[in-house]
């Protein structure tokens, strides 16, 4: 028996255009953990979940499941993975129900113990009342709560979710979040990809910071707050600004043409810095602090790595 869930060593993923999404990323994921990987678009998440859910082809590199080897035991590591992916991808007229059961029979689950294990999901997550209406007559939180369901039907020992609360209303995401982290407490291990950081911070005791194609942090969330000792602010602008200036006491980057992130160094006042930015045409609106910390931490790692 291991302790480790998922173990990716030297992970490659070079798409036929000679894109290079995945150079070479090692991750520890141990057992009944919970654990999130983080990044902004483009930077591999979805081609990492790909290759460990055998959806993609990995160019190089080892991924292991409990111990099985994807190369050597694909249908083993298929059987302890549950899979909810980002877009819906079940027949909008097929009932829930049906879905659910199409998922077991594929991994091979006894009709009977798939109806009994079917049942279990769909109550739990508050969709049984409607197992008979075809799934296109389902809200879209319903939908994706279908898919958690679907993906649980076969009794995986991991659930990996692509953005699983991407686009939902809060109500929606506050509920995933508890029915997740319960899961969790019930010995399930998660791996979820998502660019909230709201969501990493509410849920995951484990992160890893992805950007293009490597692994930039990864670590457990209280050493990594830990590591923020800065002041941090953001500014809007007047208007858009093209050169920031170098001044003493603070850390500016930009966030976007009229959001600047600041970073106080050491006591220096801000009226100061106001003062200076204003002499270098860059008119502060509006200031707010950083209020989100991994948000912080998240923007300083890929300064740093840019
Ligand atoms: P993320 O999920 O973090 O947004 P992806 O894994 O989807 O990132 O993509 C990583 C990189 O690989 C991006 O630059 C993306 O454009 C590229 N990419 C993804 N899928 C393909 C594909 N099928 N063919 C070519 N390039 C791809």
């Amino acid at each position: 028996m291991t302790d480790s869930a998922l173990s990716i060593r030297g992970l490659h993923k070079v798409y036929k255009s000679g894109r290079h999404a995945l150079n070479g990323i090692d991750l520890e994921v141990p057992d009944r953990e919970f654990f999130a990987l983080l990044g902004p678009n483009g930077a591999g998440k979805s081609t990492a979940i790909g290759i460990i859910t055998s959806l993609i082809n990995k160019s190089s590199g080892q991924v292991q499941v409990y111990g099985h080897d994807l190369d050597d035991s694909p249908a083993m590591v298929k059987s302890l993975i549950g899979m909810v992916p980002q877009e819906f991808n079940f027949s909008q007229f097929e009932t829930g129900l049906n879905i659910v059961l199409n998922q077991a029979g594929y991994y091979g689950v006894p009709r009977r113990q798939a109806l009994r294990k079917a049942q279990q999901c769909l109550e739990i997550l508050s969709l049984w009342e409607r197992r008979h209406e075809q799934a296109r007559y389902l809200s879209g939180g319903m939908k994706r709560r279908l898919m958690i369901a679907r993906a649980l039907v076969h009794e995986p020992r991991i659930l990996v979710l692509d953005e699983p609360t991407a686009g939902v209303d809060v109500e929606f995401r506050r509920g995933t979040w508890e029915f997740l982290l319960d899961m969790n407490r019930n010995g399930l291990t998660v791996l979820l990809t998502t660019h909230y950081l709201e969501e990493a911070e509410n849920l995951c005791k484990r992160l890893a910071i992805i950007n293009d194609g490597k692994i930039i942090e990864d670590a457990d969330l209280k050493t990594l707050i830990g590591k923020l000792r800065t002041q941090g602010f953001i500014l809007d602008t007047r208007e858009s600004v093209r050169q920031l200036p170098d001044l003493p006491g603070c850390r500016l980057y930009t966030i976007d043409d009229t959001t600047i992130g600041l970073e106080l160094i050491g006591n220096q006042e801000l009226n100061t810095i106001f003062a200076e930015l204003s002499r270098h045409n860059v008119h502060i609106t509006s200031m707010r602090n950083r209020t989100n910390r991994l948000e912080e931490l998240f923007m300083d790692l890929l300064e740093t790595h840019s």
